[in-house]
């Protein structure tokens, strides 16, 4: 994935200019290269619309371009701008810096403050950018600043992430669980919006690709899991129930199968409709969760597409993104926390220490016991986010939390779990998430954060709504409203 550096300037300055013009600019493209998480590729400095027009079209065309970093060096007069930024499919970034950090004061003069002009040449930019509608991120101040390559590099992700879910294909075996609503949304909408196509398959399907995965496959993967887990004796080669775990690995072969020979990064599966399969998914789907695949159960494909996109996001960086479910509550006041877990598929990435490897009853789903990976959920900083099909467009909601550590061990909970506190309490978070009508399902995320998502939303224009430390309920209701006005009219007719 490559974010390409387009420079602004003109034929005004003659030839000198433009060469330094050009130095610098493919210095700074060489620094930010080095400290981004992606590669970075110089542009020829642009002066005119046709130029910049074909480089727009072009970086449209490129699958392997995921934005544009744009910077005014000089001043670049921005009718040129016009029909590239009005092509532009990418997402965009304004750069707003200098190639000098200090000013030469004592040598300063008419040369260096016409090379050196971006303090207006970008403002030129901002209003033909503004006054166009193009959605982008400004970011401001000198580029070897680490709170400016921060500030990019959580763009750089999103725009990972933007291009992760423009071709992703997910695969939905069985359809939604019967009667919930929230899990219900527009495909149609979804592949326009986000460019995710989204298509069902009969479980039976999955079935065959199960039982025709060999037995010395299924060893070798049994193997595996007694070298990473703690596995419960009776699960071990040679335990009275090592027969469950092995129906196990052979789900997860089946499924890694068919996955990987459609194409599909992201699934769902539904408890109700379980075909021949002997035990739900439980240790498959938390394995290939922490291999990146997006996963939503009861066939909450929303979800599964959310979490895909978030780990693409996350690539490289530390923490981890697992699918969540809202559970239950400690009302304690002053000490209120939320636990959530699901029936069996949280994602192991996010897990503190080695996970157990489990096998327990499970009272719904009416098959053989499943074999699962327990743990509780490193502490830390993170984000939960959860995607709501609004009717006439799709809401993203994310709240800021704390993962805690549980205030005490959980010795009879089966499942993987994670303890949190949320932004601003508990009471301001939960009215605020129920007044947003956001999913009890979401992805919990140590790794990606607040920015990301944000500019990921902008790039889609998809409305966020974001519940932190400053979020009060009657703010939030007001913003509810006027976010209803805003996204009608800004979608037209
Ligand atoms: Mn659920």
């Amino acid at each position: 994935m490559k974010l390409w550096f387009l420079t602004g300037s003109q034929g005004l300055y003659g030839e000198d200019t433009l060469r330094q013009v050009a130095e610098q600019s493919r210095a700074i493209a060489a620094a930010l290269g080095e400290a981004l998480p992606h590669e970075v590729e110089w542009k020829p400095v642009l002066t005119d619309a046709a130029a910049i027009r074909r480089v727009c079209l072009k970086a449209n065309a490129d699958d392997g371009c995921a934005g544009l970093i744009a910077w005014m060096h000089t001043f670049s007069p921005a009718k040129m701008w016009i029909a590239g930024l009005d092509a532009l499919r990418k997402p965009l970034l304004h750069l707003h810096t200098q190639a000098n950090r200090e000013l030469p004061w004592s040598s300063i003069d008419m040369d260096f403050m016409n090379l050196n002009q971006a303090a207006h040449g970008d403002r030129e930019f901002g209003f033909v950018q503004t006054r166009l509608g193009v959605p982008r991120t400004t970011v401001a101040g000198h580029f070897s600043d680490p709170s400016v390559v921060a500030r990019i590099a959580a763009w750089a992700r999103a725009a990972a992430g933007r291009a992760e879910v423009a071709t992703l294909r997910l695969a939905r075996f069985g359809d939604n669980m019967r009667d919930v609503a929230v899990t219900e949304g527009d495909k149609v909408e979804a592949q326009l919006r986000f460019g995710v196509s989204v298509n069902t398959y009969g479980v039976n399907d999955l079935v065959e690709a199960v039982d025709a995965a060999s037995d010395a496959d299924v060893t070798a993967l049994t193997r595996e899991y007694e070298e990473l887990y703690r596995v419960a004796p009776e699960l071990r080669a040679g335990g009275e129930r090592h027969d469950s775990l092995r129906y196990a690995a052979r789900v997860e072969l089946g499924l890694r199968h068919f996955l990987d020979a459609g194409g599909f990064r992201a699934f769902t599966t539904n408890f109700e409709d379980l075909g021949g399969l002997r035990q739900l998914p439980g240790l498959a789907v938390q394995r290939l969760m922490a291999d990146g695949y997006g996963f939503g159960g009861e066939g909450d494909w929303k979800t599964s597409v959310l979490l895909r996109t978030l780990k693409a996001m996350a690539e490289g960086l530390p923490g981890g993104t697992s699918f969540m479910e809202d559970y239950t509550y400690h009302l304690t006041p002053g000490e209120e926390l939320i636990l959530g877990a699901h029936m069996l598929e949280v994602c192991p990435t996010i897990a503190a220490g080695t996970p157990s490897c489990e096998i327990h009853p499970l009272s719904i789903g009416g098959r053989e016991d499943p074999v699962r990976l327990v743990f509780d959920a490193a502490p830390g900083p993170a984000v939960v986010v959860g995607l709501a099909d609004m009717g006439d467009r799709f809401r993203l909601v994310a709240n800021e939390i704390d993962v805690v550590a549980p205030p005490e061990p959980l010795p009879r909970l089966p499942v993987a779990r994670a303890v949190w506190r949320p932004r601003p309490d508990l009471r301001t978070s939960a009215e605020s998430w129920l007044t947003a009508g956001a999913p009890h399902h979401t992805v919990l995320s140590t790794a990606v954060g607040a920015e990301e998502i944000a500019d990921f939303a902008d790039m889609l224009g998809v409305e966020l709504v974001m519940i932190d430390a400053e979020t009060t309920v009657r703010g939030l209701s007001r913003e509810l409203r006027w976010n209803h006005a805003y996204y009608r009219l800004a979608q037209g007719f």
